[in-house]
């Protein structure tokens, strides 16, 4: 494998992010929209603003955030194609947590196909279910309760593990290892963007 790099600072690329709960997917997210300079979209984040507005969305939400479990596709879809088809989106976009679900997926996918756009690559954060649990004990946020934490780590086992095969499908799919330091895992998704860029031949 070579070391060099042909994907460059700024470059627009539409990317998505997939990792369980506690992956590290925040850390990774920052470093990335960053890099590329695309828009952040994060439906946790779109969430917790509906929540923290108390509009009826965010009161619904609130009720399946709180036991750990998705939100229905409903709710999520007309959030995110919204936000997809603002005109900063237009380049490119780093979109995390969402898809969760197969029906997510096919919708982005039909989304963007009317508007004659495709997702580059997908990026799946892998961390062992024992150190998801591990990192959770350790940081102990407030939303960390146990028994909901193990929750949502079963929904997106269930839920959103099938996505991984969808994408890898597709050939778009590259699996990074998330265990190790910020840097070293930022390193790797470089790497994977590389590989992007070059082509489905130079994706495995
Ligand atoms: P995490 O990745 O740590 O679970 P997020 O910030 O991505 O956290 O999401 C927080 C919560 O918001 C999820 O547990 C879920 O209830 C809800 N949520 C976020 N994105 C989606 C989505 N695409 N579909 C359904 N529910 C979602």
């Amino acid at each position: 494998m070579t070391a060099f790099l042909v994907v460059s600072r700024g470059i627009l690329m539409r990317i998505i992010l997939i990792g369980p709960p506690g992956a590290g997917k925040g850390t990774q997210c920052q470093r990335l929209v960053e890099f590329l300079d695309v828009p952040h979209l994060s439906t946790g984040e779109m969430l917790r603003a509906e929540v923290r507005s108390g509009t009826p969305e965010g009161v619904r939400a609130a009720a399946y955030m709180d036991q750990g479990q998705l939100v229905p596709d409903s709710m999520i879809l007309g959030m995110v194609t919204k936000r997809l088809e603002s005109a900063d989106c237009r380049g490119g976009f780093l979109l995390d947590g969402f898809p969760r679900t197969l029906p997510q997926a096919s919708t982005l996918d039909d989304l963007l196909e009317r508007r004659a756009m495709n997702v580059d690559g997908v990026l799946e954060l892998a961390v062992p279910r024992d150190e998801l649990v591990r990192r959770m004990l350790a940081r102990k946020r407030a939303d960390d309760n146990p028994e909901i934490f193990s929750k949502r780590i079963s929904s997106f086992e269930v839920q959103t593990a099938p996505l991984l095969e969808y994408y890898d499908r597709q050939g778009k799919l590259a699996t990074i290892d998330g265990l190790g330091d910020a840097e070293e895992i930022f390193g790797r998704v470089k790497q994977a963007l590389d590989r992007f860029r070059r082509g489905p031949a130079g994706r495995r």
